[in-house]
């Protein structure tokens, strides 16, 4: 039965005339009148082939989606797949799906640029229009480049020309800056990363309630973080999971977690295995808001805690030691390093490590070696870390040859990909 979750927070049956089939849950965000799947598709991790996107098979499993109900499809200029989402989408795909996309702020050196990317991006999909279109992954330095550029006057812009529909952002930051740069602008919608285990990282609950309550559309990414939370489950996790009277598998228990805020609009999950999408479809039409009970939330709450207690660090995420006048970003320093302890790939986390914080990361290298031990943080820090210390063992064992070698690779195509944004602008202005 498709449902729709209304404003009263209310969920009654509802038949979308798009969908060919009923076996999805929508929700509406009301600001835009927008009905979307609570299941939207990330096309961040497509299926490979040989080292490539394996083309064939992401059109299958992309158009099986909506097929099955799915109407929102999210990408980014950073996936470097745009016009191969655009080919997915062919054939009548794209008018029953809203598309998303981002532009990074990385990317651009100069106001106009803004303006090129756009055209580059609605060339890429070979559409007139983008339906969601975000400022990609905002902190602090991007969103002070942002604002310097005009980019929210930009946006109001293409929004007249008929280029974008909706306007949103996602979001890597502190809460603060989170409630500063929703307060900042008449946005439609966010996109901010949550799961179970960071209710109380970056955006957070208090984020997600806050862009709720303005009648924003909350979309969500890294449900699972990443994957972390539905593969190689320590022994002592997964012993949590089996109490339960209900047996699920840990992926469909982060998923209805998440499902479970209203606030929610839509998960984007990076499905790329066709078993994964059956789940999360069916998922999806099950898991309604506010379904799980209180001895559920509170198994949810036990693996949680059992996660923190892995964790070699225990940093919780709440960003009150930075700024760090070195621009080292502690707080995902801990999170990656962590994570490879709890979930042991440390070629993942180590590449993951590389490119957060050498990469896209504003052009600074955010790293843990770039310490120079001032103290700042450790008088901010609620838990009291050793962070001094702990930033030494994050750099021993987080750093080296992959550190060293993908920045430069990476701003070596970056600085190729603005010379040709460059050029683009040039011929536009001439
Ligand atoms: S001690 Fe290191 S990490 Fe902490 S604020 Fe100073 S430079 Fe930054
Ligand atoms: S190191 Fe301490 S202050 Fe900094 S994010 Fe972690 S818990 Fe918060």
């Amino acid at each position: 039965m498709t449902r729709l979750l209304s404003s009263s927070g209310t969920v009654s049956p509802y038949k979308l005339h798009e969908a060919e089939n009923d076996n999805m849950q929508y929700r509406k965000i009301e600001k835009t009148g927008d009905v979307l799947s609570v299941l939207g598709y990330g096309a961040m991790r497509l299926p490979t082939k040989n080292g490539r996107t394996d083309e064939k098979r992401a059109t299958e499993q992309i158009r099986y989606a909506i097929d099955q109900g799915v109407n929102f499809i999210d990408t980014a200029i950073a996936y470097m797949n745009e016009p191969l989402v655009g080919r997915i989408l062919g054939d009548g795909y794209r008018e029953k799906v809203k598309l998303a996309t981002k532009i990074p702020p990385w990317k651009v050196n100069k106001p106009e640029e803004l303006e090129t990317i756009c055209n580059v991006q609605l060339e890429n999909f070979k559409t007139d229009h983008i339906d969601y279109y975000m400022l990609h992954g905002l902190t602090h330095p991007g969103w002070k480049k942002m604002k310097e550029f005009n980019a929210l006057k930009f946006l109001d812009q293409i929004k007249a020309e008929g280029k974008i529909k909706n306007a949103g952002f996602s979001f890597h930051g502190d809460k603060d800056l989170f409630k500063e740069i929703v307060d900042a602008y008449d946005w439609d919608f966010c996109l901010i990363q949550y799961n179970y285990l960071d209710e109380e990282n970056q955006a957070g609950r208090e984020g997600l309630e806050y862009a709720a309550a303005k009648g924003m559309g909350v979309f969500i990414m890294e449900p699972f973080r990443g994957g972390n939370l539905t593969k190689k489950i320590p022994q002592e996790v997964q012993e949590i999971w089996d109490q339960a009277p209900v047996k699920r598998t840990p992926a469909e228990w982060a998923l209805r977690w998440v499902l479970n805020h209203p606030g929610v609009t839509c998960v984007l999950s990076g499905m790329n295995e066709e078993e994964h999408i059956k789940e999360n479809l069916r998922i999806a039409d099950e898991a309604l808001p506010n379904s799980l009970t209180d001895e559920e939330l509170e198994l949810v709450g036990k693996v949680r805690d059992k996660y923190r207690e892995l964790m070699k660090i225990g940093c919780t995420g709440c960003r009150y030691c930075m700024p760090c006048p070195a621009g080292v970003d502690i707080a995902r320093c801990f999170e990656s390093y962590d994570s490879m302890h709890i979930f042991g790939d440390k070629m993942q986390n180590k590449i993951l490590y590389a490119i957060g914080l050498g990469v896209f990361h504003e052009g600074e290298i955010a790293y843990a070696s770039k310490c120079r031990k001032c103290g700042k943080c450790e008088t901010h820090c609620p838990q009291e870390l050793p962070i001094m210390d702990l930033l030494d063992d994050v750099s021993g064992e987080m750093e080296g040859v992959i550190t060293k070698v993908l920045p430069p690779v990476f701003k070596l195509y970056l600085a190729i990909d603005r010379f040709m944004i460059g050029r683009k602008t040039s011929k536009t202005e001439g």
